[in-house]
């Protein structure tokens, strides 16, 4: 994979910018409320981002969580893929919302950025986060909520480990960067937007980033979609995706 130069400044700009303009938005005393405020928040963060885009890499393709899908994307080298607004549901309800802003070459993120509002940190491949390593004790997986009865409940019945909950992808695998927890694991489908660049932060960061059976995530597909996602301190992904086994290996005979 390779960036141009300023792809990865770009990609961190773009992300703490819009992160920004989001918390205006949540800080408006004026402003929507409820639902009208997450549709403002998606949409205002897509236009942003697509108007940087189109002013500072107007030969790149962008597919974005709110955009159309422009299917010429499939014939481009370079691709931003964009969740303006990760977590939108949390949007003034918690701090579990970021901003995924990656590049994507022929298929690998080349430069990301995840911002975290709540954390007022913007993660990115350059300078990449250097991950915590230190947790002793027993190991934390996170888990979407929307996902804690089947992934919580395998994960715990398999490892030793104590389950947590959150929101947003991008929340999830940043907190594996801070080490926050060790391991974060989505056994069902997710779309690219929510996987690109948390995973493109989290490889600079050194960590595992796969499948759950374990094979490299592809990015810019006909069809933008992750069939699961492993996310985890490099000494603990072995035992972490033996434990996923059975989901993604057929039993034989
Ligand atoms: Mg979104």
């Amino acid at each position: 994979m390779s960036a141009a130069p300023g792809d990865h400044a770009l990609a961190a700009r773009l992300a703490d910018e819009t992160g920004r303009l989001l918390l205006d938005l949540l800080n408006d005393p004026d402003g929507p409320q409820g639902w009208a405020l997450e549709m403002a928040g998606d949409r205002q963060a897509h236009e942003f981002l697509v108007g940087e885009l189109g002013r500072h890499r107007p030969a790149d393709a962008v597919l974005s969580e709110e955009g159309r899908d422009d299917r010429r994307r499939l014939d481009a080298d370079r691709v931003w893929i964009l969740d303006p607004l990760d977590g939108s549901s949390d949007f003034g309800v918690s701090g579990s919302w970021s901003v995924h802003v990656a590049l994507c070459d022929r298929g690998e993120p080349a430069a990301a950025a995840v911002a975290v509002p709540a954390w007022d940190t913007t993660f990115a491949t350059d300078p990449a986060p250097v991950p915590t390593m230190c947790r002793v004790g027993r190991r934390r997986v996170v888990v979407a909520r929307s996902r804690g009865y089947t992934d919580g409940r395998r994960l715990a019945e398999r490892l030793d480990a104590e389950v947590v909950a959150m929101g947003s992808a991008g929340v999830k695998a940043m907190a594996v960067v801070r080490g926050e927890v060790d391991a974060y694991v989505h056994t069902g489908g997710l779309y690219e937007w929510d996987t690109c660049a948390p995973a493109g932060v989290a490889l600079a960061a050194g960590l595992h980033v796969s499948c759950v059976d374990g094979a490299p995530l592809r990015f810019n597909n006909a069809r933008p979609h992750t069939p699961g996602l492993v996310i985890s301190r490099p000494d603990f992904a072995d035992e972490l995706l033996e434990a996923l086994s059975p989901v993604s290996r057929r039993p034989r005979g």
